[in-house]
């Protein structure tokens, strides 16, 4: 036991390869005889320095911290090999003081950045997700609007009439609070990206149509408009108009209208 008792300082300075020649070799010697429990602790020694090596790859401030650590040791082993049957120069606690704060600095530096990405990768996440919801919210809200708009024996009638006899007339129900929803069929999409847009015609004389919405059918020629909030209310408004219009819309109708449906 007394002969191990030497070589209790210094495991950690020899598996970081900080020992000299004599220190070295008479460990070495210890070990050749098969002592048990000085084999673990250079194990556990060993073990500590891989992980001092995996935390700190390549990175300027950690060799730095490395450099620092390994001639804290070498003074060490120098002073306890001066003050050899006294009590140990640098008490062990020390040592793994030194360690601790070489890991603490090296982790932290790493954990931090681990942190703040993986704030960034989940705040961006939870908006997404948020996104999602609000979306899906907002489209049944207007699939419910919709279904009121069609069902309700309140909303308005209205049917336009197309101007080319080969092409189908509209539907269009309007809900005095609820808004507008426009169906069409077998609607022939207009060239590129051309849309077609809703008007609202004013009762008021000379009134100019009132801009609203546009839209395009889809593949099979159908499509459903919701209206939430027309630009103008139902007393007074003369028709409703479709124009062609180039994408995005226009903001007075470019072309002669291709449906026109009284409001009664
Ligand atoms: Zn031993």
């Amino acid at each position: 036991m007394k002969n191990c008792d030497q070589f209790r300082e210094i495991f950690e300075a020899y598996a970081l390869g900080a020992l000299d020649a004599a220190e070295r070799i008479s460990l070495e010697a210890h070990l050749a005889t098969g002592c048990k429990d000085c084999a673990k602790s250079v194990e556990e020694a060993r073990w500590l320095v891989s992980q001092l090596a995996y935390l700190a790859p390549e990175a300027a401030p950690s060799d730095m911290l490395k450099g620092r650590l390994m001639q804290t040791v070498r003074a060490e082993a120098q002073a306890a090999r001066k003050s050899v049957s006294t009590k140990p120069a640098i008490p062990v606690w020390m040592w793994a003081g030194v360690a601790a704060l070489f890991l603490f600095s090296v982790f932290s530096v790493r954990n931090v950045e681990e942190l703040r990405n993986e704030i960034r990768t989940t705040n961006k996440r939870a908006a997404a997700i948020l996104k999602q919801r609000q979306d899906l919210e907002a489209q049944l809200e207007s699939a419910k609007r919709e279904a009121v708009i069609l069902t309700d024996p309140a909303s308005v009638n209205i049917t336009l009439a197309s101007t080319d006899p080969n092409t189908p007339q509209l539907e269009a129900k309007w809900h005095s609070t609820l808004g507008i929803v426009l169906t069409g069929q077998k609607i022939p999409a207009p060239s590129g990206n051309r849309v077609l847009q809703l008007w609202l015609i004013p009762k008021a004389p000379g009134g100019k149509p009132i801009r609203s919405l546009t839209l395009r059918p889809d593949a099979e020629g159908k499509f459903v408009l919701l209206v939430s909030n027309p630009p103008g209310i139902m007393i007074e408004t003369k028709a409703l108009a479709i124009t062609e219009e180039p994408e995005g819309g226009s903001l007075q109708p470019t072309t002669a209208p291709r449906w026109v449906g009284g409001v009664s």
